[in-house]
Parts: C-alpha cells; structure tokens; sequence
C-alpha cells in the first residue's frame, strides 16, 4: 500500500528522512503538498512567493524520478485523509515540526487519520539536532545558549539520508496545478528584490557559500555594507536545504567553525519554541515592562523614516528585499524595543509579515531576546544605536545603499546628518533627542 508524503516546510528530496523511509518501505510514494488556506492567508506575500519557486522546483525534481508533487488546495488534514482514502494509502510521513500550529496540525491529523486506519509517522529534518534530544539534566529545555551549544556539539547526528533514486507513484492520481502567482493571495509587501526560492537554487548557494565565503564568516559577518553571511535562512526556513546536511559539510572546514555556531542558535530557537509554544505570542520570561504605544513612531519605524540612518538603512532593506542583515535586525529590534519602547510583538509581527525567512521560532525567540523578555542572560544590556553604526557600518556605506537621501552626504555625517549646520532635503529629523 502507498505511503503519502506529506511535505510541510521540508521542500527537498536530498537528506529528506520522511520521504527516504517512504521509499525504503517499497510499495508505491505520493508526495503530497497541501495549500492550506488558513495558512496562506496569514503568510507573507514574500513567503508565499518562495513558496511558489520551491514548489515548483520541487515537483520538477520529483517528476524527474518518476514520481511527481500531488497538490490540493483546502485544509491539510481533510486533503491529505482525502488522498489517503482515493489511494488506498496506509501511512503518512511527515517532518517534526515546532510552532504550535504545526503541534495542532500533526495532533489532528493523528486522531483523524487513526479513525481510518492510516498510521502518522513522524521524522527530523528541520533542525540539527531534534528538539528533545539535547535535553539538560532536570529540564525539558535549555534556557541558555552556551550550555545548549555544547550539549549540541556532542550529540552524535544522524547519517544524512540519499536522495531518492526512483520514485513510483500509484496510477491515475491528478496530480493538481500550482496555481499561478500564489503571492497574490497571503498579506504584506512584495519586495522587488526578494530572493528565488527552491532547492536548486538553495543547493548552488550553499556550494558557493561553503566553497568560496564561509572561511571568512568570522571576520566580515558583521560588517553591514559587505553583506557577507550566507543568506541560507530562508532555504532553511523553508527546508529547501536540510539544515543537517549544511552543517556536516561546515564541519569539516575548521575555519567554518563560526558559522556552525549560527546554525546552533537556530537549534536553540527551535527548542524553546518546542517547549513554550506560544513564543510569538507571550512573554517568555515574564517581566514589568512598560511598553507604549506610539503609533506614529510605530509607522517612521516600520517604513524606515525615523531619522536615524542605520535603523532606516535596515528597515528599507527589509521592505527591499524580504531580508535584512543580522546586525541591522539587532540595531533595528533594539532602536524599537528599547528606545522607542514599543512591544516585541509589534516590530516580531512586522518582521514576519515581511521576511522571506519569517520563522515562528527564530524571529520571535529572536525578539523576545532583543526585548529583554527572552533567553538573554543579561535582559537589561544597554544598546548604542550610534556606536553600533560607526562600529558596523564604518564607511557608512550600508547607509548610502539603502537611503538614497543620504547617498550625497560625506564622512561621518552619514551617521548623524542632524548634525549638520544644513537638513538634507527630504530625510527626516530623529524621532528621539538622543539617539545613544
Ligand atoms: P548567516 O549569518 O549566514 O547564518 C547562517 C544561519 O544560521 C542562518 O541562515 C540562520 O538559519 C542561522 N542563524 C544565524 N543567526 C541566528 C539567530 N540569531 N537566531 C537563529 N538562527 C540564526 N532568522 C531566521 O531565519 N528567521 C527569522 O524570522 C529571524 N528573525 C530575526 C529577528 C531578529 C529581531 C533578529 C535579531 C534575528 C532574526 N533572525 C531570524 C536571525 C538572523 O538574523 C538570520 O537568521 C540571519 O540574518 C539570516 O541571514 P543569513 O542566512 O545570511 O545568516
């Protein structure tokens, strides 16, 4: 009896464990990918439109063994029994996932699918190391990096899984359209220079990534204007790249040894939000914080008008591209939580409904550790938004690049242009008197 993949945000077929153990079990596979409405809706249009690169690319590697990606539009537990029950299937596989709608999702599907006989199983493939499995003495999580870092290095990993050799679909399924241009629906900005989605695409970055950059990742990942990180997060994000795979083949280049540690963070993230679901949505870590509301700081902030050219700098980045530079997003979520003092939530919300790499745990564990509400050991770290400028963005090149009104001013003005005897025409005063 045929075993239905189902595919979530694991959009590959290399080190794929849901889809090779489909294969090893024999009998015929249906690669399943299910347009959930309710999801869509809510997803950034950026998103959505990595989605549509990945999917098709998806279905052109599955066509390409033999089998093809099945496509329904509806609610994912409803569409997936559906196909179960047109093809006889008698499991369904699919990758362990963190958010707590992916916990509702697979919680559902379980029950619904036991009162048709079918069996849900469930694999890694999302992260490094599996949520749980690098577990503290006592605990069900690691609250802090460091010791979650270590324990991550000695875990023993599992052997990445081959690519499928040859896939064998059951007859006379249809096969479904992707319809066009899926960024239509979804919400958020299209951003014009967002990036091509897919595992293709993914793989020949991670190549030139590994091959030719990631060296020098400890010296430059910070530098804003030489945007020298690997820009994988939205390949990750959407499993176009299994996160495993990435990870061995950094491993063995010792001077890569920083960026594995990045991928560690994104562990880290994914195993808080495993144990404290409702990352996006309430504190994790309770604390008396008096957060204003200012809904026209709120807007200067989020179009990237606030009059400080490096959070601008970063905030039109994100609107440009559907990304932005890990040092501008610490700067940017600092200048609002801290300064402006507005909630995490509000600027997380911003972020998700614009990133192409938008992930439940990573940006909002990401957030709430800015907002002093999160796995910060230090929550109260003062931030210098102008230091963090000279510091980062020394020739203020990063600046020049992503607000046009500043591309004429000289020197070190670029970091402050309130200081000049003249305003530069059409760049706004600083929202705050001091910008430290
Ligand atoms: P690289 O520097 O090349 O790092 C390699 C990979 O490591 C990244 O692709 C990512 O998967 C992981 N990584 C690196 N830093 C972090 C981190 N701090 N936390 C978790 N994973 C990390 N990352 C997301 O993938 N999705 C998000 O929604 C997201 N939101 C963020 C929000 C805020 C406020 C902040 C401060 C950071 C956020 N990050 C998020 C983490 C980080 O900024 C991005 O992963 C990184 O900028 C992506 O660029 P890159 O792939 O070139 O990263």
């Amino acid at each position: 009896r045929p075993t239905i993949v189902l595919f979530t945000r694991d959009l590959r077929v290399h080190d794929h464990p849901a889809l090779a153990a489909a294969v090893r079990e024999g009998g015929p596979v249906v690669p399943l990918f299910v347009l959930d409405r309710a999801v869509m809706d809510r997803s950034a249009r950026n998103r959505l439109s990595y989605l549509d690169d990945a999917l098709r690319d998806l279905r052109e590697r599955l066509r390409r063994l033999g089998g093809d990606l099945i496509v329904r539009s509806g609610e994912t537990v409803a569409e997936t029994l559906k196909v179960a029950a047109a093809t006889g299937a008698a499991r369904v596989h699919m990758s362990a996932d963190v958010s707590a709608l992916a916990f509702r999702r697979a919680a559902k599907l379980r029950r619904a699918a036991a009162d048709q006989r079918v069996e849900v199983a469930e694999f890694p493939g999302v992260t490094v190391v599996p949520p749980g499995e690098a577990v503290p003495v006592g605990g069900d999580h690691y609250k802090v990096f460091t010791p979650y870092w270590r324990a991550w290095q000695a875990r023993r990993w599992r052997t990445p899984e081959q690519a499928p050799k040859r896939l064998e679909l059951p007859p006379g399924l249809d096969a479904g359209t992707i319809p066009q241009r899926l960024a239509d629906s979804g919400s958020g900005p299209l951003s014009p220079r967002r990036q091509q989605g897919g595992e293709g695409e993914a793989r020949r970055r991670m190549g030139r990534w590994l091959d030719d950059d990631c060296a020098d990742y400890e010296h430059t990942h910070d530098d804003l204007a030489a945007d020298a990180t690997s820009r994988l997060s939205a390949a990750l994000r959407f499993g176009c790249l299994s996160p495993l795979e990435l990870a061995l083949a950094a491993r063995k280049r010792p001077a890569c040894a920083p960026f594995v540690r990045q991928l560690a963070w994104r562990d880290f993230h994914h195993q808080v939000c495993a144990a404290f679901p409702g990352l996006a949505r309430r504190d994790y870590r309770e604390r008396d914080i008096a957060w204003r509301v200012d809904d026209s700081a709120f807007a200067a902030w989020r179009e990237g008008r606030t009059g400080v050219p490096v959070v601008d700098a970063g905030m039109r980045q994100l609107l440009d591209e559907g990304f932005m530079h890990n040092r501008a997003r610490l700067i940017t979520a600092a200048f609002l939580t801290k300064r402006l003092r507005v909630h995490w939530k509000d600027g997380g919300d911003h972020f998700h409904a614009v990133l192409c790499d938008g992930d439940i745990a990573d940006n909002y564990g990401n957030w709430q550790w800015v907002g002093g509400t999160g796995n910060d050991t230090r929550p109260d770290r003062s931030f210098n938004v102008l230091r963090q400028s000279r510091r980062f963005d020394p020739d203020g090149a990063y600046i020049r690049r992503h607000v046009p009104e500043l591309a004429g001013v000289e020197g070190a003005d670029v970091h402050t242009p309130w200081r000049r005897r003249r305003p530069v025409p059409g760049y706004p005063p600083p929202l705050l008197d001091s910008t430290g």
